[in-house]
């Protein structure tokens, strides 16, 4: 698998700090953040083609707060939202703000790293398609609209 680049949003630092080092032993680049805040000052330095971000966090940016400013900040960023039983609602919130999946903590490494490729190989088309669409409209003579072109 080609790799990418992944950070984790927890507020749990010992499941962080062992979820990341688990992915980069999986080649992944992985990154981690244990506030919505650190998170966003993370994406705005260099994009992640995948977060995964814990819907429950105390303190100023909850988790769907986080979100919608990822979604914002890296609009063809993937996210993967983790949750609890209790927090099932809000996961659902997050899938209509566009998350791209969910997950129930506690987390499996093997649950995880085929939603990541899938997220990662979603990312990947997009990009695709948009870079199609701007070949098309360099290719496009000046004047020329795509209705007489
Ligand atoms: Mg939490």
């Amino acid at each position: 698998m080609e790799t990418f680049r992944v950070l984790v949003v927890d507020d749990e630092v010992d499941f962080l700090e062992t979820l990341v080092n688990r992915l980069r032993r999986r080649k992944l680049e992985a990154e981690g953040a244990s506030s919505g805040e650190e998170a966003l000052e993370l994406m705005k330095g260099k994009p992640f083609d995948v977060v995964v971000l814990d819907i429950k966090m105390p303190g100023g940016l909850d988790g769907i707060e986080t979100l919608r400013e990822i979604r914002r900040i890296g609009p063809l960023t993937e996210v993967i939202l983790l949750t609890g039983h209790a927090s099932l609602e809000t996961s659902i919130e997050g899938m209509k703000l566009g998350a791209f999946d969910y997950l129930l903590k506690p987390v499996k490494l093997e649950e995880l790293m085929p939603k990541l490729a899938a997220a990662f190989e979603k990312k990947a088309a997009q990009e695709e398609k948009i870079r199609k669409v701007k070949i098309r409209e360099m290719m496009r003579a000046p004047g020329e609209t795509p209705e007489n072109g």
